[in-house]
């Protein structure tokens, strides 16, 4: 069975909110193989986005809570990375079959918490589970290399080995596939893990973390610690921790990438973006309009790959404005859990208040409002955070609701005279994440994909996040470091390169041989 203590939840077909007088369940911190309650006296409530219920209380872990984590992780390692690869891997092939056997449950708790449709929450776990099975395949991304006879009778070789102790910190937006783009290969790699997930959402890391400890990862090897930035400065600074993966925001991110180089640690940040899509004249109307709508407004915008910059070559035109604020008027929002739900809640009263700021600002500084989705009530979820699709139409590079990353459903819409000024408009954004390109011209999507500035790049498809085969590669502004997440680089990250050169005395093989000869 599950001992992470929030099956309470994940169970119910729709949540309901506790029984009066019944209080909310403490989110347990994970400690070499064992589920415990703090002992800090610092919570933070975790509340339903759709409701407002409070679903769980998480703790502010203490200091001598996070230092036991980190010698637990310390104390795996020696036996864990001496564990055979295959072994390892045999615990990641029980692990992708949990986590399929629980998709349901992990995604009601990611809809619960997080906000978004049932959809998008399964999406969200299959996203990670995919990073699961590609750790699987490790082997050969841990092969080293050799040349033999570098000199006289001395061969040179690679050997790739893991790190040690190493740690994440995630976001609130995707709470199950980022904790899976770092755990699985950190640790099938033979380093050992301490996760912090975000305060705002964190059962389905927990949940995530307990099916790891059924595969058959030994304890100590994965262990979870809940906080804010008490904890990820103790990661930041604590010597035993040799790499830490950051997912989140430019501000956060920045300077725990600072912080942590300080300290002499790898450091990988995945930060903010300003995803653009380039519209051609030529493109398909229905297909690119559709596209743009779920890539806009689809999870309530709180993707680091939604599109929320569309620029129309030839002018953001009826024949582009009236199908694509017909899709957005289509989508319905709802809480996450309810069957015709196209759109959930904002994550919280704050983020949402903040989105409506930057929605006045762009039509304060001239952006035309299209289509305002403030101020819409939800019947049922009055309570709930929820931001309606907003389209603003005549956006310029200087409007503020340009340059900030609104993270909501606001799909700002500019008007570029050719491809060279669209491709100058993304390429000037300090953000390089994703972008799309939708044409049917074959010329015109392989001058894009070879001149645009960003690091993923779609064509005709809207949301281009690679395959775990592939690397997350965001550039500029929305990535700090060098080795990206998952794929080979990610394993690169996690594993450091040994180079031996080694000599043999020839005349071994002559006297064993002879003295073979004397005794036989
Ligand atoms: P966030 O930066 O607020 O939080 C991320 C993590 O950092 C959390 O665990 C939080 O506890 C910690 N944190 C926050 N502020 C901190 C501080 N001052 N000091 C130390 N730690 C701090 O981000 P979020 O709101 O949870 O997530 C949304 C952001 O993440 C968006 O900007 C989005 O673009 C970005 N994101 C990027 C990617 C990517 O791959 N590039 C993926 C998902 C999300």
């Amino acid at each position: 069975g599950l001992s992470h203590g929030l099956r309470l939840f994940a169970s119910a077909a729709s949540p309901s909110p506790l029984a009066s007088g019944v209080s909310p369940p403490k989110v347990k911190l994970l400690i070499d193989g064992q589920f415990i309650d703090s002992a800090t006296e610092n919570w933070l409530d975790v509340v339903n986005p759709a409701t407002q219920d409070v679903l769980s209380r998480l703790p502010l872990a203490t200091k001598a809570e996070f230092d036991s984590a980190v010698s637990a992780a310390a104390a795996a390692f020696p036996k864990w990375r001496s564990t055979a690869v295959p072994t390892r891997v045999r615990v990641m092939l029980k692990y992708q079959e949990l986590i399929r056997a629980n998709m349901d449950e992990l995604a009601r708790l990611v809809t619960i918490e997080q906000g978004k449709t049932l959809a998008d929450a399964r999406g969200d776990v299959f996203r990670g589970l995919e990073v699961v099975e590609t750790a699987c395949g490790i082997a050969p991304y841990l092969a080293g290399e050799l040349v033999e006879n570098v000199a006289g009778g001395i061969d040179c070789y690679s050997i790739r080995q893991p790190l040690g102790v190493v740690a994440g910190i995630c976001p609130f937006n995707f709470p199950a596939m980022v904790p899976l783009w770092m755990f699985p290969l950190a640790v099938t790699a033979g380093n050992t893990f301490v996760l912090k997930p975000s305060e705002r959402d964190p059962g389905a890391a927990v949940m995530l973390a307990d099916l790891a400890q059924q595969a058959g990862l030994p304890k100590g090897v994965l262990n979870v610690v809940h906080g804010s930035r008490d904890v990820v400065n103790w990661m930041c600074d604590d010597p035993t921790i040799r790499a830490l993966s950051f997912v989140g925001s430019d501000a956060a991110g920045r300077y725990i990438y600072a912080r942590g180089c300080a300290a002499g640690k790898r450091v990988q940040a995945n930060l903010g973006a300003k995803n653009h899509a380039v519209v051609m004249p030529d493109a398909d109307v229905d297909s690119t309009v559709k596209a743009l709508a779920g890539a806009a407004f689809g999870a309530a915008g709180q993707r680091c790959m939604a599109i929320s910059a569309a620029v129309f070559v030839g002018g953001f035109t009826p024949r582009w404005s009236e199908p694509l604020l017909e899709a957005a008027r289509s989508l319905k929002l709802n809480a996450g859990w309810e069957k015709d739900a196209d759109v959930g809640p904002m994550i919280s009263p704050e983020a949402k208040a903040r989105a409506e700021r930057l929605i006045a600002s762009g039509a304060a500084s001239g952006a035309r409002l299209l289509l305002d989705g403030r101020g819409v009530v939800v019947p049922g979820y009055e309570a709930g955070n929820f931001l309606g699709p907003t389209v603003l139409g005549g956006v310029t590079p200087d409007m503020e609701c340009y340059r900030e990353e609104i993270f909501g459903p606001v799909l700002s819409c500019m008007d570029a005279p050719s491809l060279d000024d669209a491709l100058q408009i993304v390429n000037g954004n300090e953000h390089g994440n994703g972008t799309a390109i939708f044409t049917r011209s074959g010329a015109a999507a392989r001058r894009f994909q070879s001149e645009v500035d960003v690091g993923m790049v779609g064509i005709n498809v809207p949301i281009p996040v690679p395959l775990p085969f592939f690397s997350f590669t965001g550039w500029r502004g929305s990535f700090a470091g060098d080795l990206h997440m998952y794929g080979r680089a990610g394993v690169q990250f996690y594993t450091q390169s040994k180079t031996v050169t080694a000599k043999w005395p020839a005349d071994d093989v002559a006297a064993i041989s002879a003295a073979a000869a004397t005794t036989g």
